[in-house]
């Protein structure tokens, strides 16, 4: 039976939690320690009382999205993981001025089904996402990248419930892109519910084409068909994390199942059953070994919870 804060968040929220969960489902890695709970937040109006309630009984949470960026340690989280569902999904016209169209879009909302929308509507500025296994909301918080694009340069507003259970709304002015996050008030440790994004016109033949040129590439490039977080490391001022491992030497190194990918050298993969201890025990060998060979500490881009 459950005992203290979980037997009485039982009693206390309406909806469905589940106990103990493996997280390696709710991560592109197909890894990760155990949960101590999840629950899927459905109706935005319930989200604050929630955050609140949390607070209240100093329980950690941590919100994710598609989980294409984390990694829940071997020894679990010790808390309550949310993940944002339907109430959370929507996409909308919020307004046209001159070319620049403003959306409006849900946290929940994966990337490729917003980069489908957009294209099909001619609105164009996002195509550089196409191929990124994200939400909105984990998308906005890492500030995905990719082909010299990211999403911080359309993105003019944000909404977010922050700790103290507040819903808030930041402007273009409260916030500052930076390489892999956003950085203002409640970004790193609240909620963002939706964010809003400027696009320009263009035909969606010459986007859908663009989309096309950009999943080639990827398909060129990346791993297929194995399990990863895409980039496991940022990239050093100057350089590529890719090139480092490479000239290190370390293509194909393992620890268990997790691996160096022989195709890219930043690309962590899962081979069949790696644990998350295996895939850290792999990070911290590949940091030692390029920082003895280049005197270059990398710092893993994934999240590890
Ligand atoms: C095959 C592959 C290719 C990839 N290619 C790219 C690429 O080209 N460019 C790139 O930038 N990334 C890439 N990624 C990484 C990843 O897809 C992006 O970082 C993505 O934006 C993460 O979104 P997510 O919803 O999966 O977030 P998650 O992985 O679930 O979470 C990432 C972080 O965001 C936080 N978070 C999630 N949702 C919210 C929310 N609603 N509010 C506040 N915080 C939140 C989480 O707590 C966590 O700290 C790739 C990953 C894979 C597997």
């Amino acid at each position: 039976m459950k005992q203290g804060w979980q037997q009485e968040l039982a009693l206390w929220w309406p909806g469905e939690i589940r106990w103990d969960v493996p997280m390696a489902a709710y991560s592109t890695l197909r890894a990760g320690g155990t949960a101590t709970a999840l629950i899927q937040v459905d109706r935005s109006a319930a989200l604050p009382g929630l955050i609140r309630w949390l607070e209240q009984h100093r329980v950690a949470w941590r919100v994710i999205g598609r989980g294409s960026n984390i990694l829940v340690r071997q020894q679990g989280f010790a808390g309550v993981v949310l993940r944002l569902g339907m109430e959370f999904g929507c996409i909308g016209i919020e307004s046209i001025v001159g070319g620049g169209t403003t959306l409006h879009v849900g946290a929940a909302c994966a990337l490729g089904r917003l980069v489908g929308w957009t294209v099909r509507r001619g609105l164009a500025g996002l195509e550089f996402v196409i191929g990124i296994p994200g939400s909105v909301g984990g998308a906005v918080r890492m500030n995905a990248g990719a082909w010299g694009g990211a999403l911080g340069d359309c993105l003019v507003g944000v909404s977010l419930c922050d700790r103290q259970g507040e819903l808030c709304e930041l402007s273009r002015a409260d916030f500052t892109p930076a390489y892999r996050g956003m950085q203002g008030p409640g970004i790193d440790d609240g909620v963002i519910v939706g964010a809003r994004f400027v696009l320009g016109q263009e035909r969606p033949e010459v986007l859908q084409a663009r989309c096309r040129e950009y999943l080639q590439r990827r398909r060129a490039h990346q791993p297929r068909g194995m399990a990863s977080a895409g980039s496991f490391f940022k990239n050093p001022a100057g350089d590529s994390a890719g090139r480092l491992i490479e000239a290190a030497g370390l293509k194909g190194l393992r620890r268990g199942d997790a691996m160096i990918s022989q195709r890219h050298a930043n690309f962590l993969v899962n081979t069949g059953t790696a644990s998350a201890a295996d895939i850290v025990a792999l990070m911290a060998v590949v940091q030692e070994r390029v920082q003895d060979a280049f005197g270059v500490h990398l710092e893993p881009e994934v999240h590890l919870l």
